[in-house]
């Protein structure tokens, strides 16, 4: 059951018993979560994408239409002119560069002199009118967070689409001939993990030095830092846990595996997350749950400055267990 101002959402994403997740901080002595101060802005810049991985907790896809406004992102601009904490803005889609706003929102960005990362699914330089990405992420110095949940086609196509891989392994070569993920350069080129099935990842730095060895060697391929994340039970991976009748033992799991200090490291505490359509979520899994911040919906509008969200509850739900799950989870990596 939920308390004064936490929402509880547990019977979307279990169907079993799931022990609420506000209930179990308190068990815990670990309060109620709380945001502390914006460092990271995570913008959602559409639902539009080149691949459909059978794992999206987007649902994004080749025919999904949703995506920002430039009204919406000079809106943005103008909350951050008043805010003080903000350092990264993290861009995500869908494939947020198939937003036409894309390289503009960019290039404001880096000229405020903030981080800006950016969510790339790699294949996405291969789309038409794409193929100078590259250079451009290059020339603003943009932090590139790529996906590649494995180093062999099989099990990369499985979950990605077929050809997938091919066209990452070529895509990361591209990134690596000018310099990101090649030690020195200062181009960051980091890779996220994350299982291909209903379990937990493993420990990440192991998976790192596997990731780093192989990669060498087959291909002859750099990267910064392998970044390892948790399935979340929610959307497309929930409904291919139901298929496979796996959901309810997939949640004991990441019940079972609460970790206390995960929990007080999740990426709430530092974060919000901006729809494309302006609404503010806690993260980008509450977004796609549709779970507004606690007091109701808010927007981009109804806010002056980032920095008042400081202080603010956290809206948590049964899906919060697979931030706190073993070493934890985020959208930065291992959490503990
Ligand atoms: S590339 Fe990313 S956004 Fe696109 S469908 Fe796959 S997981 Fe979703
Ligand atoms: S899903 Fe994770 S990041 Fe989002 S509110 Fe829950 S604990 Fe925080």
């Amino acid at each position: 059951m939920a308390v004064s101002g936490e929402i509880s959402i547990e019977a979307a994403a279990g169907e079993g018993v799931v022990p609420d997740f506000a209930a179990t901080l308190r068990a815990r002595s670990l309060g109620r979560l709380q945001r502390r101060q914006v460092v990271t802005l995570q913008i959602n810049l559409g639902k539009l994408c080149n691949q459909a991985c059978l794992h999206c907790h987007v649902e994004a896809g080749p025919r999904r239409t949703e995506r920002i406004e430039r009204a919406t992102l000079e809106r943005i601009e103008a909350v951050l002119d008043r805010s003080q904490g903000v350092e990264v803005v993290d861009l995500t889609g869908g494939a947020p560069e198939l937003n036409d706003n894309f390289r503009w929102w960019v290039a404001r960005l880096r000229q405020r002199g903030l981080r800006v990362m950016v969510r790339c699914n790699l294949t996405v330089i291969f789309v038409d009118g794409q193929h100078d990405l590259p250079h451009f992420y290059r020339d603003q110095a943009v932090e590139l967070v790529c996906s590649l949940p494995c180093y062999t086609a099989d099990n990369v196509d499985r979950q990605r689409g077929s050809g997938v891989f091919d066209q990452s392994i070529e895509a990361l070569r591209r990134l690596n001939r000018i310099g990101f993920g090649v030690p020195g350069s200062g181009l960051r080129l980091d890779l996220v993990y994350n299982p291909l099935g209903a379990s937990l990842p493993p420990a990440q730095a192991e998976l790192e030095e596997r990731y780093r060895v192989e990669l060498r060697q087959l291909f002859g391929i750099e990267f910064s830092r392998l970044l390892t994340i948790t399935n979340m039970p929610i959307k497309r991976f929930a409904q291919q846990l139901r298929r496979e009748a796996a959901h309810d033992d997939y949640m004991q799991l990441l019940v079972d595996s609460f970790n206390p200090a995960a929990a007080g490291a999740v990426m709430c505490r530092d974060m919000i997350s901006v729809s494309w359509d302006g609404q503010l979520y806690d993260c980008d899994f509450n977004q796609m749950l549709e779970l507004p911040v606690v007091g109701g919906r808010r927007t981009i509008w109804t806010i002056e400055s980032f920095d008042e969200l400081g202080g603010d509850a956290i809206a948590t739900g049964s899906h919060c267990y697979g931030c706190t799950a073993g070493a934890g989870s985020s959208c930065g990596g291992e959490l503990a």
